[in-house]
């Protein structure tokens, strides 16, 4: 089946073809009739399977007749990251050369301003955060009584996010009559009851199922000490040996816990970027680029920040943490092997990580190998080598080394065999210094726990865009919600 049997129209498949793509995916090709013919979508796709193009290109046609009017948004589409919401600007850009629809990005950590000017004068198609998207209803600016088309994009990851109380709001703004396009990775209970709530009478695609990974991808295991420097060194290993090194994504479970490994390897002579949701717009954005770009090899991420990017060829991923929740292992080990190209996933293996590790081999159907020793070989916390640590610092109590705040720069084997110019502390390390420690105790991962709603500059009402971090950081007002 080609485009040109999609029923899309002679502009669509023009900007197609600019693309250079020879035929439609599977979700393209399951979705978009449905699309054009107006029907209600429940799609369960991965990012990387042509999902966002799925909604884009039939949304281009069926926006061609019809006009924007002012505050009135014709359709919306909800992404649950800045990122996510960005790149699907950019495909609106890309596969809408040839039309001339006004697009709107409404995310935290850019002004207020602009964006009303540009609501203002009349959107087509408006692509938001949840939080960023209620600022601007509250005040007063913005209409969603003419959205002809909803699209709740990355749903489990807006439920995993807290964003779900802020969708089901949105979408009780918008008319009941209105068209919704609802996609999701996985379809957990909570999210099926949703797309029930959402949707009328869906049609159903499903590609890919979530726990699948590319049989391009090597998956390899690697046992190390569970202290924090331990780990690292052995990251700096691997990194230095991997074969077919190109560039790599690094996952940490923890934003705190990216900051802290970012300023490492940079200490140790690596070209790294860090991306979290903490971080402002402009220095994730600028840490994306130069990571597409080439000019910096290695990303270190959290799941949030990471989850969806379009970052064509990755050769490596590591797990710096075995992610607690096994989808998420399919997640960030899906950024590499895209495609058809080969990957490598490498995930680091603590002491206290099996029962993450047996979740994920049993999710994927498959035991993963251990490249040299597995944890057994690993000496007895008793007989490991104790950490350099400075005089009155308490040993870690963490398996995975969270404890070591207030070390931070002090660790002996984290410096430098020359002296590079020293990184810029990121704020957010003074603040979670305080982390109380009832929360690092926590069994769950981060996540990002804290939902990434700083990031939808929901703090900032009233102040302008000029606000100190640890403001925009507050709860949003719940009133009403
Ligand atoms: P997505 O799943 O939306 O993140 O898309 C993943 C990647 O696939 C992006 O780089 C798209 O540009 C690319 N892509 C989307 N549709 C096609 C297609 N029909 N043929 C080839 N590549 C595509």
């Amino acid at each position: 089946m080609s485009f040109a049997d999609l029923g899309l129209s002679e502009k669509v498949l023009q900007a197609v073809a600019a693309a250079g793509y020879s035929e439609p995916t599977p979700i393209q090709h399951q979705a978009i009739p449905h699309v054009l013919a107006r029907r209600d979508v429940l799609g369960i796709a991965q990012t990387g399977t042509g999902k966002t193009a799925a909604f884009v290109l039939p949304m281009l046609t069926l926006l061609e007749t019809g006009r924007a009017r002012a505050r009135m948004p014709r359709t919306l589409i909800l992404e649950p990251t800045r990122e996510l919401a960005a790149q699907v600007v950019e495909n609106f850009e890309k596969y809408g050369i040839n039309h001339n629809l006004s697009v709107a990005l409404l995310i935290g950590g850019v002004s207020f301003a602009d964006q009303d000017a540009k609501i203002t004068r009349g959107v087509d198609v408006l692509i938001a955060t949840p939080g960023r998207l209620l600022d601007h209803f509250e005040r007063g600016k913005l209409l969603l009584t003419g959205v002809e088309l909803l699209v709740i994009d990355e749903a489990d990851r807006m439920l995993d996010m807290g964003f779900i109380p802020d969708i089901e709001r949105i979408a009780k703004l918008t008319p009941f009559t209105r068209q919704t396009l609802f996609f999701s990775a996985t379809m957990p209970p909570e999210i099926e009851r949703l797309s029930e709530s959402f949707l009328h009478n869906p049609v159903r695609t499903e590609v890919a199922p979530p726990s699948s990974t590319a049989s391009t991808i090597t998956q390899r295991l690697f046992a190390t000490g569970a202290e924090s420097h331990q780990k690292r060194e052995r990251l700096r290993d691997l990194i230095r040996s991997a074969a077919d090194f190109k560039n790599a994504i690094i996952f940490c479970n923890r934003k705190r816990e990216v900051g802290i490994l970012h300023k490492s390897l940079q200490r140790h002579g690596f070209s790294a970027a860090a991306l979290h949701g903490d971080l402002d717009q402009r220095a994730r954005m600028a840490a994306l680029d130069s990571f597409r770009s080439g000019e910096i090899p290695l990303l270190v991420a959290s799941d949030v920040a990471a989850r969806g990017l379009d970052i064509p060829a990755v050769s490596h991923v590591f797990n710096y943490d075995v992610p607690h929740h096994a989808e998420d292992y399919v997640h960030r080990i899906g950024r590499t092997g895209r495609a058809g190209r080969t990957g490598h996933a490498f995930t680091l293996v603590a002491p206290g990580d099996e029962r993450s590790l047996a979740a994920i081999e049993t999710l994927i159907g498959q035991p993963v190998t251990w490249e040299g020793p597995d944890l057994s070989s690993l000496p007895e916390p008793s007989e490991r080598p104790r950490s350099s640590r400075g005089r009155g610092e308490r040993a870690s109590s963490s398996r995975s080394g969270r404890d070591d705040r207030g070390r931070r720069g002090r660790e002996r084997e984290d410096r430098p065999a020359k002296a590079l110019p020293k990184p810029r502390e990121p704020r957010e390390e003074k603040t979670l210094a305080a982390e109380p420690a009832r929360r690092r105790a926590q069994p769950r991962p981060e996540r990002d726990s804290r939902p990434d709603r700083d990031s939808d500059g929901t703090g900032v009402v009233g102040l302008g865009d000029h606000v100190p971090a640890f403001l925009a950081r507050a709860p949003r007002p719940r009133s009403g919600r």
